[in-house]
């Protein structure tokens, strides 16, 4: 049976470059309209007077992710964030990530 996968995106160090986007289209040699993970930028808003925009890759597809893990060992799309935000890993490993990071999170399983 198939590996269970989980992706957890640390919000607070993600910068929106869209590489991750970027690095999964083209490991999979997909056309730019199609993709396993896109990245979300949200309108800019004011909270609590900072102004803040809301961004996160978005992963659609685990069965792919965990295909990339199988083949790779690491997640293409993680391997090239600047920011280290972004994790690929079984869920076990992502659940225990998620515990001890601080910070706004997204996690995907
Ligand atoms: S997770 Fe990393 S590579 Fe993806 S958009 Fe955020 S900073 Fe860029
Ligand atoms: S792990 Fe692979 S399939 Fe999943 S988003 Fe990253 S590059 Fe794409």
């Amino acid at each position: 049976m198939a590996k269970k996968i989980g992706v957890l995106v640390e919000l607070d160090y993600c910068v929106g470059c869209s590489a991750c986007q970027l690095a999964c289209q083209d490991y999979y040699d997909l056309p730019v309209t199609e993709t396993y993970m896109r990245v979300f930028l949200g309108k800019p808003d004011v909270v609590d007077g900072r102004h803040e925009m809301f961004m996160s890759p978005y992963a659609y597809r685990l069965d792919k992710c965990a295909n990339c893990l199988e083949k790779e060992g690491e997640a293409p799309c993680a391997a090239i964030c600047i920011s280290r935000a972004l994790h690929v890993d079984e869920l076990d490993k992502i659940n225990e990530l998620a515990e001890k990071t601080d910070g706004h999170l997204a996690v995907y399983r």
